[in-house]
C-alpha cells in the first residue's frame, strides 16, 4: 500500500505501523479510540524487522524473524492477498504474505459490508479482514505486515525487499490494492489528519455531535455518509454534479436519512481554518457562486487510485495504471499473477476481489507444478 492509504494522519491513523494481534490478550494500542477490531482481537506495536540470512535450496528458509524464501509470496492483504493466501497455504505452498504497513486493505476503512455472500446481517470490514487473516495463518501463511520497497522480477526466484529485508519466491501474486484519491487542493492537504479524512471508520468518532461534510457521488461516499451520521449532528454530502454513480439502493437511503443534506453540483474551492477544518468555500458549479459553510470535518470519498508504483517498469498497466492480466490471472512475467482491485477499475467488490485471489492462487499453483515438471523433465534428460 502506498502513503495514500486513507486515514494516514498523526493522529487519526489506528493502523499505521501496527500489527494485528490475534490473540486478543495484548492491551489495545495508546491513542486508538476506535478499535476497529471489535472484542477479542486488538493492536500492538509491530517488532522491527530485521534482516534474515537467506538459506539455499528449493524450499522455504525459516529463521527466528521468520521465512524469507517461499514457493509463493503474496504482495497485498486485502481479499485478494488474504484468500489467494488461504488457497496457497491449503495447497501446502506456505505462503509469505507481505501484508503492508496498513494491512487489511480497503475493508478496513469500511465500516459494514451488507453484500458479502454468507453474512446475512453483514459484518464489519476490519472484523472481516480479521477473519481472512486467521484462516490464512491457520493453514500456515507467514505474514509480515511490512510495505514492500523494490521488486525484481528479472529472474528466478523473484525477489521483493521490505525493510531493508530481502524475500524470494519462485510465484508471486501481486494483490496491493488501490489507495484514496485526494482532491489535491493545498488547504485539503494540509489540514490532513486535522478534520481532513478519507476514512469515516477511522475517523468518524472524533467528530461526534459536529456538523460535518463528505465530498463524492459514488457508493463509498454515500456509505461514509450514512455511517457518519452515527457520530455527526448532521452530514453534507457535496457532489460535483446532479447524477450519481452510487447504486439506486444507497442513493434512497442516503435521502432517506434525516441527519444527511445532499448539495448537488458543488464544489469545494477551500478548506478553511489554519490548524484545524472549520468551514468549506463552496461553489455551485451552475452559477459559480460562491459560499461558506461552518463545519468541523471534511470526509474524501471520490474513489481510487491503483498501488502500482512498486511495480513500474515490470509489469504492463492500462491508462489508469491498473495492472493488465494477460491470460487467466498472469502477467506479462511467468510466474508473476495479479489479482484483486490493482488490476480491477470495474467490479471492486470485497467478493470479486476474493475471487481474484483464490483464481491466482489456482494458477500460481498449477504454474509451480509445470515448473517443476519441466526442470525434473531437464534434470533427467542432462
Ligand atoms: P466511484 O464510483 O468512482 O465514485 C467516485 C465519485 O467521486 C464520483 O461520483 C465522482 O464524480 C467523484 N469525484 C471523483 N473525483 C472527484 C474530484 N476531484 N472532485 C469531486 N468529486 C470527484 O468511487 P467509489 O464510490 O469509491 O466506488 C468505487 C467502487 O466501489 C464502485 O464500484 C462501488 O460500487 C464500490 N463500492 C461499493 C460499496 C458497497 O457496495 N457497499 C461501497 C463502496 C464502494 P463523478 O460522478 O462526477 O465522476
Amino acid at each position: 500500500m502506498t502513503d495514500d492509504q486513507p486515514g494516514k494522519g498523526p493522529a487519526t491513523n489506528p493502523f499505521g505501523s501496527m500489527s494485528i494481534n490475534f490473540g486478543g490478550d495484548a492491551a489495545p494500542s495508546a491513542g486508538t479510540a476506535l478499535n476497529p477490531f471489535g472484542g477479542g482481537i486488538s493492536l500492538i506495536a509491530e517488532a522491527p524487522a530485521e534482516a534474515a540470512p537467506l538459506a539455499s535450496g528449493p524450499t522455504t528458509a525459516a529463521s527466528a524473524e521468520g521465512r524469507t524464501e517461499a514457493k509463493v509470496l503474496v504482495i497485498g492483504s486485502g481479499p485478494a492477498g488474504l484468500t489467494a493466501a488461504i488457497y496457497a497455504a491449503r495447497g501446502n505452498l506456505e505462503p509469505i504474505v507481505l501484508a503492508g504497513s496498513t494491512p487489511g486493505g480497503q475493508l478496513m476503512l469500511t465500516s459494514e459490508i451488507e453484500n458479502y455472500p454468507g453474512f446475512p446481517d453483514g459484518i464489519d470490514g476490519p472484523e472481516m479482514m480479521g477473519r481472512f487473516r486467521a484462516q490464512a495463518e491457520r493453514f500456515g501463511t507467514h505474514m509480515v505486515d511490512v510495505d514492500v520497497d523494490r521488486v525484481d522480477f528479472s529472474s528466478r526466484p523473484f525477489r521483493a525487499w521490505a525493510r531493508g529485508v530481502e524475500y524470494r519466491a519462485e510465484s508471486v501474486i501481486i494483490a496491493t490494492g488501490a489507495s484514496a484519491l485526494w482532491l489535491n487542493i493545498e488547504s485539503e492537504q494540509r489540514l490532513r489528519g486535522r478534520g481532513v479524512s478519507a476514512c469515516a471508520t477511522c475517523d468518524g468518532f472524533f467528530f461526534r455531535d459536529r456538523e460535518i461534510a463528505v465530498v463524492g457521488g459514488g457508493d463509498s461516499a454515500m456509505e461514509e455518509a450514512n455511517y457518519l451520521t452515527r457520530f455527526a449532528s448532521k452530514v453534507h454530502l457535496l457532489h460535483r454534479r446532479d447524477g450519481f454513480r452510487a447504486s439506486k439502493i444507497m442513493i434512497d437511503r442516503t435521502y432517506g436519512n434525516p441527519k444527511i443534506e445532499v448539495h448537488t453540483n458543488t464544489t469545494i474551492d477551500e478548506v478553511l481554518g489554519d490548524t484545524k477544518v472549520e468551514g468549506l468555500r463552496v461553489r455551485d458549479t451552475r452559477t459559480g457562486e460562491l459560499r461558506e459553510m461552518p463545519i468541523g470535518g471534511l470526509f474524501i470519498a471520490i474513489g481510487h487510485k491503483p498501488n502500482t508504483d512498486v511495480f513500474s517498469g515490470w509489469l504492463d498497466t492500462d491508462e489508469k495504471g491498473y495492472l493488465v492480466a494477460h491470460e487467466h490471472t498472469s502477467s506479462r512475467i511467468p510466474g508473476v499473477f495479479i489479482a484483486g482491485d490493482v488490476n480491477d477499475h470495474r467490479y471492486r467488490q470485497a467478493v470479486t476481489a476474493a475471487g481474484d485471489g483464490a483464481r491466482a492462487a489456482i494458477d500460481a499453483e498449477r504454474w509451480l507444478e509445470t515448473e517443476a515438471v519441466a526442470s525434473a523433465q531437464t534434470a533427467t534428460a542432462s
